[in-house]
């Protein structure tokens, strides 16, 4: 999907046309006008999915947004468009929907759902990490963030894989962050990602940080496809 230049730039220049209407801004600071932000506020809660984990454990997922063609637009611009500041709106009403169904995050630690390397290398950012640093800071810095896990293998994009074959894809490709392995034991640790789809991408990562000794493992995306 094309960008104007200026958008392509991202956080070096002020946005000028908001992202969804294309109107020209009055607010620099975003890059979705007013109005447009308060329609994606005013859209329900995609809420609660529970992931199988094995052995009867669960883990609770909360979405804010249904995925659909506004969404995704939003997040190709997060990922591809380096649009830095458009992490910190969707960070203020994912923790908003967060407070608002009444999830208890009091002392968890958000965790990241990380890029490999090579992967970090090219885009030069991880998207899932700015997203959970805008959690952070929508709770006052309450919560930490703190990449617990790394991927250790590199996987082929999931856009075109059945279920199966991404669990396939995603097996054996995370590990525990060797220099913070501390922080996981009996901790209560909140996966942070863009979109859930089959969820293996947050059960293999679950994996880990309970093979680590987490309390407990929950996890954080913005959108969820529609099952
Ligand atoms: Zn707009």
């Amino acid at each position: 999907m094309p960008f104007p230049l200026a958008h392509q730039l991202g956080s070096l220049f002020y946005p000028a046309d908001c992202l969804l209407c294309h109107a020209s801004q009055k607010d620099l600071r975003h890059w979705v006008c007013e109005p447009c932000y308060a329609g994606l506020c005013a859209l329900p809660l995609a809420g609660q999915r529970d992931i199988r984990l094995g052995n009867s454990r669960v883990m609770p997922v909360f979405s804010r947004w249904f995925y659909d063609e506004t969404v995704q637009e939003l997040i190709h611009a997060l990922k591809y468009a380096r649009h830095f500041s458009l992490a910190a709106q969707l960070g203020e009403e994912l923790t908003r929907g967060l407070e608002q169904a009444g999830w208890d995050m009091q002392g968890c630690i958000l965790v990241p759902v990380p890029l490999h390397k090579r992967r970090l290398e090219e885009r030069g950012f991880n998207q899932s990490e700015k997203l959970a640093r805008a959690i952070a800071k929508a709770t006052d810095a309450r919560l930490k963030v703190v990449p617990l896990v790394r991927r250790v293998r590199y996987t082929q994009s999931q856009t075109q894989l059945s279920s199966e074959q991404r669990q396939q894809n995603v097996a054996g490709a995370f590990a525990l962050s060797r220099m913070r392995k501390r922080h996981v034991a009996g901790a209560r640790l909140m996966l942070v990602d863009d979109v859930l789809t089959t969820g293996a991408t947050l059960q293999a990562c679950a994996h880990i940080l309970l093979a680590g000794g987490a309390a407990e493992v929950r996890a954080i995306t913005m959108a969820r496809v529609h099952a």
